[in-house]
């Protein structure tokens, strides 16, 4: 009576040396920013319309080297063509070797699920500032378990488990979204209920958008580097 034998689940392989499973959409390996635009710039209302009226996105220019994307400051956020609701996510980021500034203004970036709600991404290696603003924190909402920051100049990774919210036709939240980030493999959010889309200023609030949004990439003006991203979608 307890023996089940359906659904079979799907086969996967799963990647090796830094390779991507065998179900995961590539945005990013080695040789160009195809899958990436720039995103528009304004304010969060501006990404979803823009977003759910399919307008046009111009091509990223970012820098691509050897395999590493390193973002131009001043060319703006990136965000991907495709739209992402329910995800695992790998990216793997590093912050400028030669350290200048401190706290916030010392290797910034941002990787934003849905194009909304920022995980951070800064250089915190013995570089003190708000907590909730350091590398892995959900931005201005959660402060990260631990500190796992590698020296200026290596990589590192996250791993991102993140639930979508769900709204109602009339625009009512039904679910909150749900973030889980592994930083070099250690864990540092666990389904951390975010509380709405990051702002810098104030205090987060819902707004209700479509159930696939991008996935973008902050430029705060630091020289920032990423490779290796990968999603997979799940829809289980
Ligand atoms: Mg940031």
């Amino acid at each position: 009576m307890t023996e089940v034998w359906e659904p079979v689940p799907e086969v996967v392989t799963p990647g090796s040396n830094g390779s991507s499973p065998s179900d995961a959409i590539v945005l990013f390996n080695v040789e160009n920013l195809d899958q990436w635009g720039v995103a528009p710039r304004g304010n969060r209302e501006r990404i979803i319309e823009h977003f759910s009226k399919d307008l046009a996105i111009s091509p990223a220019e970012w820098t691509v080297e050897d395999g590493v994307m390193t973002v131009k400051p001043g060319s703006g956020d990136i965000i991907t063509r495709q739209g992402f609701g329910d995800i695992q996510l790998h990216i793997e980021w590093k912050t400028p070797e030669e350290i200048d500034g401190d706290g916030q203004q010392r290797g910034n970036s941002g990787l934003f699920l849905q194009g909304l709600y920022e995980i951070q991404i800064l250089d915190s290696f013995e570089n003190p500032t708000n907590p909730n603003g350091q590398a892995g924190s959900v931005y201005k909402q959660r402060i990260p378990y631990v500190n796992v920051s590698l020296p200026p100049g290596e990589w590192q990774s996250f791993d991102i488990f993140f639930e979508a919210p769900v709204f109602r036709d009339d625009g009512r939240l039904v679910k909150p979204a749900y973030v889980t980030v592994l930083h070099n493999g250690i864990l540092i959010q666990h389904r951390t209920k975010i509380k709405g889309p990051t702002v810098f200023r104030g205090l987060p609030e819902y707004v209700k958008h479509p159930e696939k949004l991008p996935i973008r990439l902050q430029d705060h003006g630091d020289y920032v580097s990423f490779r290796n991203i990968w999603v997979r979608e799940l829809n289980h």
